[in-house]
């Protein structure tokens, strides 16, 4: 499932191809992912010229001169496919640039999004409006004020979107582990110093998955180029029952009903 820094690797990579360039062509090949293209999604985007892209979440943004913003989401699945030499069965969307560039949203498992949103009301449209600060943005007294008072343990808290956006679990755990903080530490018992490590960590874990997925940007534009996924290596995630690096054991525990993979040891 394409995380924050495959999300911001998409959008590096399309913006090496999209920046400036005026859509010449959109084909919808069939009328819906997660839910229905927007019936005016080819009016509005033909002949439009593509003024910046952007991530909001795990949300990707096209922003185009007719103050649109064409806002998509990878879902479980979806990748975006530069230039690939012939057409696939789950390719649900095509664009194509006035350079002759035609991209092509792959989506098998098809719980993406496409939705087109005025650039100036993209704060207020309703997957947005909810949303806590970008996890690069985090600011120390903000997050403190966020935490304060909660008794909610503290992985619970940064998986919530209000409180940062789209960190994911993978990031949670990361970033949990890098900052030395159990899991299930109250939110609002988090010391000072520690919530300080913790913005830090977060900006890290993140900050290195999307460079690891940088150095797969250059074979995208390649027949077989296809951007969105990437291997990532981590400290504790996914790796129960093996060794930490402080010779301690990697457990997993199940907390809103999802995974946290920590080290006792380590994280307090
Ligand atoms: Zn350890």
């Amino acid at each position: 499932m394409p995380e924050l820094p495959e999300v911001e690797t998409t959008v590096r990579g399309l913006a090496r191809v999209l920046e400036g360039r005026r859509i010449t062509r959109v084909e919808a090949r069939r009328a819906d992912l997660r839910h229905a293209f927007p019936k005016d999604l080819g009016q509005r985007l033909t002949g439009a010229r593509v003024t910046g892209l952007g991530r909001r979440a795990k949300y990707g943004l096209i922003h185009t001169d007719r103050d649109d913003t064409m806002v998509f989401h990878l879902g479980m699945s979806g990748s975006w496919r530069i230039d690939h030499a012939k057409l696939e069965k789950h390719d649900h969307l095509l664009l194509e640039t006035d350079a002759g560039t035609r991209l092509a949203l792959n989506d098998p498992r098809r719980f993406g999004s496409v939705d087109l949103v005025a650039t100036d009301e993209l704060d207020d449209w309703p997957a947005f409006r909810a949303l806590g600060p970008e996890p690069f943005d985090l600011d120390f007294r903000d997050l403190q004020k966020r935490l304060s008072g909660r008794t909610a343990a503290i992985k619970v808290l940064l998986s919530d979107q209000r409180i940062v956006a789209g960190l994911g679990n993978i990031y949670v755990c990361e970033a949990l582990y890098r900052a030395g903080i159990h899991p299930k530490r109250a939110g609002g018992s988090v010391s000072f110093d520690r919530l300080k490590r913790l913005i830090v960590a977060i900006g890290e874990v993140l900050a290195e998955a999307i460079e690891a997925g940088g150095s797969t940007l250059k074979d995208f534009a390649s027949p077989d180029g296809e951007l969105g996924y990437f291997s990532k290596s981590f400290a504790v995630y996914d790796r129960e029952g093996q060794p930490c690096r402080c010779g301690g054991m990697v457990k997993r525990i199940v907390q809103g009903g999802r995974s946290t993979f920590y080290c006792p040891k380590c994280q307090r």
